[in-house]
């Protein structure tokens, strides 16, 4: 039922989170846990506060940066102890896991968990195609991340409970209309960052700033394998114009 669900916990400090967070996703029926850059893991205290869930830690699998954990996947989802007021499309708890169930027949779909302390960089948000919030009170309202995962993780199992049969059922959607995955985006922007730098776009304006409206926009999106071709093919033809005429 959840075989596609990937929660991905972000440089946790402390390893009794990460048991927890095992627990949690156990009680709901998840197993797939990502962890990027744990500061201690494995040790003790994770499987300590895991208790059965023991399976979930030993299966875990440990990346270096987000970007590995997320590959794969066709939709990913961030969190935020705060309400940003930032461009990306913001879900409550329930809205996200619908779309989790939802998009999970098509590929692997991932929420994201950020640091005990600071939460998620601007640039790891840049990764998701919307922001979860569970609204809280706004005099107090980070929850322990364990707790947040606890959260999400029921809001699926009640979004798969609620409609068994999209869990089941085979997407009839074309492969290539399917969403592009995280790494076929990631090497997009590239292409689009060296199209626009040879085309000479930047000028005065901040690459940067650019390129995080851009990602914001395909996230947004949802784009598609076969839109990635068509404008990859526009990038291309882009460059080969510009070099041609700069002979
Ligand atoms: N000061 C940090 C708090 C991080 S709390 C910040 O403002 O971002 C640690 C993690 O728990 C967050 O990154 C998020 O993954 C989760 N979390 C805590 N409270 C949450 C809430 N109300 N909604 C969604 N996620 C929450």
């Amino acid at each position: 039922m959840f075989e596609n669900s990937r929660i991905v916990l972000v440089n946790t400090s402390h390893p009794g989170n990460i048991g927890a967070a095992a627990r949690a996703m156990k009680n709901m029926g998840l197993s797939r846990l990502y962890l990027v850059a744990p500061k201690e893991f494995p040790v003790y205290e994770a499987y300590s506060r895991a208790v059965g869930a023991d399976d979930v830690l030993a299966n875990a699998v440990v990346t270096e940066t987000l970007a590995e954990a997320l590959s794969g996947c066709v939709w990913v989802a961030g969190t935020s102890a705060r309400e940003r007021m930032v461009q990306w499309p913001t879900y409550e708890p329930r809205e996200c896991a619908a779309i989790c169930r939802d998009k999970s027949l098509q590929g692997d779909v991932a929420i994201v968990f950020g640091r005990e302390r600071t939460g998620l960089t601007n640039e790891e948000l840049e990764m998701c195609n919307g922001l979860v919030h569970i609204p809280t009170n706004a005099e107090y309202s980070s929850l322990n991340v364990a707790a947040a995962v606890q959260v999400l993780c029921y809001e699926v199992r009640m979004a798969f409970l609620s409609n068994p049969d999209v869990a089941v059922e085979k997407s009839r959607t074309q492969k290539e209309d399917m969403p592009a995955t995280t790494d076929q985006l990631e090497g997009m922007y590239q292409h689009m960052y060296q199209m626009m730098q040879d085309i000479q776009f930047f000028s005065g304006s901040n690459p940067e700033v650019i390129m995080r409206r851009l990602k914001s926009l395909f996230n947004r999106a949802q784009t598609t394998k076969r839109e990635v071709a068509i404008l990859r093919g526009i990038f291309s033809a882009a460059q080969r114009k510009k070099s041609v005429r700069s002979r």
